[in-house]
């Protein structure tokens, strides 16, 4: 018998769907970090990408699709941050609604966070929302163990037997780790798990009971604004504690620290991915612990990406999200940093609610916009086709950052590769309606905007898990 202990890997589960077979003809294949940008066919069988480049022979029984005709092929995309809802909250969402909307916005993989209810906070219930996802998921679904029990912030979660479940990371999304000491002890177990740490960061005596960015548009509105401070404050703070758990690691490699040497074996910095950036601020504090090699990742939303606080004139409930959407001159320094990398990932906290939850005065709105349906159309539209990002950058900042950031392989065109993929028409002009949504909770951010550029067809694993036909919504 083996009495090696084995490593603990991030489990990723879905429904099981029989391979298909098909060939998609005549498109464009765009996987330029693998080396693929040109036209041709795609073959998929057995799970895997079979055959990839032009004029592809039609092996026997096997579907033609042409209605796909001049649409481009993509790597799936990965959302590193998603709210599921389930358990507790599935009115709002559940792992088939929610993993129905990620299909539909070419997702192939999603993270789930762990303010449930539960709360994801040990083993058992991490693994029983996985084994869920395995019965309902139509595309590959993580998730997250919360860093603190209840995400109370005061004592540790289970982190290691939420590791041995398959957590992919962990995060108290929703509220940040405000107890410098209690995230102090949660990098060092992170350290020891090999999983990225997720923080959502916010001062809660800074934000108290804002609904917006505190700035000219928060003033005239007359709504309580949140300080930029709010963010950048603590993301000050956790970037200093993540250089005192790097020395600390460099000191026991060295074999300088005895005392600590035996409870971290295998000692190295966690990685940690700071969420849903929103300022100006907090980019240059990241451009900066970048430069000095600190091992950090981060992510914006769409939301934060395209939208400024102006658009808060509307009262439009579906922009109260957390952090706030920001000032111009913020957004333009996040999509410069999403250009250059800075901005490792695409997030979309797509973040459903109940009507009787958005409905409401802005002031007492629960917070968040969904977000996976529309976020390939929205940055397609905003950032690619304005000339602000590059379409490669987008697609990597949407597939391979986020898996990397997790350490899981990311989804390719190569031959043999699973076939885990999108089709987009770019040209399909589509407006976002109530009923072109496929998720549980229409609280969209991007309702009533027109796009560019629409998801056709979500392959996982080498079956159809999503398909609409030119023009259909
Ligand atoms: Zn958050």
């Amino acid at each position: 018998m083996d009495t090696k202990p084995r490593p603990s890997v991030p489990r990723f589960a879905c429904r099981t769907f029989p391979f298909e077979r098909f060939l998609i003809r005549a498109v464009h294949l765009f996987d330029p970090r693998h080396g693929v940008d040109r036209d041709g066919d795609v073959l998929v069988e057995g799970g895997k990408i079979a055959a990839l480049g032009s004029g592809i022979e039609r092996p026997p029984d096997v579907e033609v699709l042409t209605d796909l005709v001049g649409c481009w092929v993509f790597p799936g995309l990965v959302d590193p941050h998603a709210h599921l809802r389930t358990p507790g909250y599935e009115y709002k969402e559940d792992l088939a609604s929610g993993s129905r909307a990620a299909a539909a916005g070419g997702y192939v993989a999603v993270v789930a966070m762990a303010n449930t209810d539960p709360v994801i906070d040990a083993g058992p219930l991490a693994a029983w929302v996985l084994d869920e996802a395995e019965r309902q998921a139509v595309v590959r679904v993580g998730q997250v163990g919360s860093v603190s029990k209840a995400i109370r912030g005061e004592e540790l979660s289970e982190m290691r037997e939420l590791a041995d479940a398959g957590v992919a990371a962990y995060s108290d999304d929703g509220k940040p780790v405000a107890d410098a000491d209690l995230l102090l002890h949660a990098l060092r177990y992170a350290r020891g798990t090999d999983r990225p740490l997720l923080l959502h960061l916010e001062n809660k005596s800074l934000s108290l009971d804002g609904v917006m960015h505190e700035g000219k548009w928060s003033a005239r509105l007359g709504l309580r604004g949140i300080p930029a401070a709010s963010e950048s404050g603590p993301l000050a703070r956790d970037l200093e504690l993540v250089r005192y758990v790097r020395r600390e690691a460099k000191r026991i490699e060295a074999g300088e620290d005895e005392a600590a040497a035996g409870t971290l074996a295998g000692a190295q910095t966690p990685v940690v991915h700071l969420q849903h950036l929103s300022s100006a601020q907090s980019v240059e504090l990241v451009r900066r612990a970048k430069e000095e090699g600190l091992p950090i990742t981060t992510e914006a939303t769409p939301a934060h990406l395209l939208f400024t606080d102006e658009r808060l004139t509307s009262f439009d409930q579906n922009l109260k999200v957390n952090p706030p959407i920001r000032s111009a001159n913020d957004r333009e320094a996040l999509v410069a940093a999403l250009a250059d990398g800075t901005i490792d990932c695409v997030g979309t906290d797509h973040a459903p609610h109940a009507p009787q939850e958005k409905e409401v005065p802005i002031e007492e709105a629960n917070w968040g916009s969904t977000g996976l349906e529309t976020a390939f159309a929205a940055l397609h539209t905003g950032l690619v086709l304005t000339g602000k990002v590059t379409l490669a950058r987008l697609i990597e900042a949407m597939s391979e950052a986020p898996c990397r950031m997790i350490g899981i392989p990311e989804p390719r065109l190569a031959i043999g590769a699973p076939a885990d993929l999108f089709v987009a028409d770019l040209a399909e002009k589509w407006q976002v309606t109530p009923e072109a949504l496929r998720g549980k909770s229409r609280n969209c951010a991007f309702l009533g905007e027109t796009f560019t550029g629409r998801v056709r067809m979500t392959v996982v694993d080498g079956a159809r898990r999503f398909a609409r036909a030119r023009g259909e919504d």
